[in-house]
């Protein structure tokens, strides 16, 4: 059995997207593929994913079940997590009784099984290899424009960038009005960041 590079396990509400405010168990995988920074994407990467364990599966579901208990899903989050997911880790997750969700740049196709896919670009759509989703979030700063996406998915959300765990009001203000132009993309707001919690 292999293992897996582990940042943090821990328990939260999911903060953004379509399924905001659902209770989830969040398993952050270490490293990435992009280095994001306010030059390339708008905005600096503010996720702290270096630091590593090295965990099998059997290790991660003991953590689960600790972190929460009676909670149904599982996030999957990085980093990047695609570039470690795999079946066995899918296939072990869901019997041991959980659904997943998993939140990647997109740029790896993922293996099939998984409950809920949110992708968020941080690259050109050209270069996206997971093209059918549940969800496509664009996480924008003012004056970056919306692309016009060829992913195929049930939502479309732009997601206003925080800096410096701000919400900044001139980003707000344009990504106000880019969901009020461009139907059928909807606003989704980095709840946990609001609130303060992970
Ligand atoms: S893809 Fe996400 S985790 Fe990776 S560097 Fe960019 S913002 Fe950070």
């Amino acid at each position: 059995m292999g293992t897996y590079r582990i940042n943090e396990i821990f328990y939260s509400l999911q903060g953004e997207g379509v399924r905001v405010g659902t209770p989830a168990l969040f398993v952050r995988f270490s490293g990435c593929n992009q280095a994001c920074t306010a030059a390339t994407v708008g905005f600096d990467c503010d996720t702290d994913h270096t630091a590593a364990k090295e965990m099998t599966l059997a290790k991660i579901i003991v953590d689960l079940r600790s972190a929460g208990p009676r909670c149904e899903w599982v996030v999957l989050t990085g980093g990047e997590p695609a570039l470690q997911v795999d079946r066995e880790l899918i296939d072990g997750l869901h019997e041991a009784g959980y659904r997943l969700a998993i939140e990647t740049n997109g740029s790896i196709e993922l293996p099939a099984g998984l409950d809920w896919i949110t992708v968020s670009p941080k690259m050109p759509e050209d270069r996206i290899r997971q093209r059918t989703v549940d969800e496509v979030k664009y996480v924008l700063t003012a004056g970056q424009p919306l692309p016009a996406s060829t992913i195929q998915a049930d939502h479309y959300l732009i997601s206003p960038a925080f800096r410096e765990g701000q919400l900044d009001p001139e980003t707000l203000s344009w990504c106000l009005r880019l969901v009020q132009d461009n139907p059928p993309w909807r606003l989704s707001v980095q709840l946990h960041k609001l609130l303060g919690i992970r």
